[in-house]
């Protein structure tokens, strides 16, 4: 039976890590009992990092106008998943500021281009440029989300959740968009097809009851739409940001980790996260409840902004795995297993 969000906030505050690990690892094997780990291999794309949404937390933007602004051209995007696919990428993950500039049509022609060209699965755009493109298009979220399917949009990144109650968005991004428009987003994209992954960002000053409040408004959503495939935790990487800080600690995150897997008891997949815990942390996820790796992230920028960098290759991703007493697998967006490394 499901936790009760009282329940889930009694083992965030009192559960002991080791058990907490234990329980959800249990949850875990019977979800995927053969033992096996997946990981993707892609690349992030952020064509741009002008942004007028300033939301505190983030290293990565620019003003219009500011030193250090870009926009890629299209031939850098294209080249970019030249690069992808002939490093062995099934999957671009493109996202970018909330650029004032850009019309609808932009992004509808960069899908549309991508898609002529090459066979690869397009993961891209946040709830937060959903939103950003629907205005400047004057369109409704359904038809906005609509066209960019038929363009070649084929699932939504879970981008931007942070932590889905509004006093902490207000706090911490202001000018961004609410929790409601970002889940009001995922539901009407699961509505058409278009499936996603959910996120969580610990660490800015958000309660514990914030964060299982988070975890129950995934949960309904999943409840109504089965649309989300998998749940991502993040840690906030206060470097180079005007919101700054102290980074949650591994035991924090880990427990987080945890309690996630035995809460969102509808949702397949958790991913632990290496990009900001580092491999050591990354590897111990896979005794906390994840059965998946992420991304080997052939580029990444956001993280790297906030002066986290780790690397990662499919022989390291191996390793690890295989470390861990599992069996690594490399899978496709939909987690379909492509090969596996026994
Ligand atoms: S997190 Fe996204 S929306 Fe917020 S400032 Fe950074 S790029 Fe813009």
């Amino acid at each position: 039976m499901s936790l009760s969000p009282k329940e889930g906030l009694d083992l965030l505050c009192n559960g002991d890590v080791l058990a907490l690990g234990k329980q959800a690892d249990e949850v875990r094997r019977s979800l995927h009992p053969d033992n096996t780990v997946t990981f993707i291999v892609d690349r992030n794309i952020n064509y741009s990092n002008v942004c007028v949404s300033e939301c505190k937390f983030c290293a990565f933007y620019r003003r219009k106008g500011e030193k250090g602004q870009y926009l890629l051209s299209n031939d850098v995007i294209l080249k970019k998943i030249d690069e992808t696919i002939s490093a062995g990428g099934t999957q671009v993950m493109i996202q970018g500021g909330l650029h004032p500039d850009l019309d609808f049509q932009y992004y509808l022609d960069m899908l549309n281009l991508i898609k002529k060209k090459y066979r690869i699965t397009i993961h891209s755009f946040s709830p937060a440029e959903v939103i950003h493109m629907a205005k400047k298009a004057n369109l409704s979220i359904l038809d906005t989300l609509k066209e960019l399917k038929k363009a070649g949009l084929d699932s939504l990144p879970g981008g931007g959740a942070e932590i889905l109650v509004d006093e902490v968005r207000q706090r911490v991004s202001p000018k961004k968009i609410s929790a409601g428009e970002w889940l009001e987003v995922m539901e009407i994209a699961h509505g058409i097809g278009l499936e996603s992954t959910a996120t969580m960002v610990i660490g800015m000053g958000e309660t514990l009851e914030q964060r299982i409040e988070h975890m129950e408004k995934v949960r309904q959503l999943q409840k109504r739409t089965g649309g989300f495939r998998a749940f991502i935790t993040w840690t906030f990487q206060p470097g180079n940001t005007e919101l700054g800080g102290k980074k949650v600690t591994a035991w924090d995150y880990l427990k987080t980790l945890a309690v996630t897997r035995i809460y969102l008891d509808n949702i397949k997949h958790i991913q632990g996260s290496w990009v900001t815990q580092g491999q050591n942390i990354g590897q111990l996820t896979l005794a906390f409840g994840a059965d998946d790796l992420g991304s080997i992230m052939l580029e990444e920028n956001v993280v790297r902004a906030a002066g986290t960098s780790y690397q990662m290759s499919i022989d390291k991703m191996v390793n690890i795995i295989r470390d861990a007493g599992k069996v690594a697998a490399q899978r496709d967006t939909q987690y379909n297993i492509i090969r596996k490394f026994e």
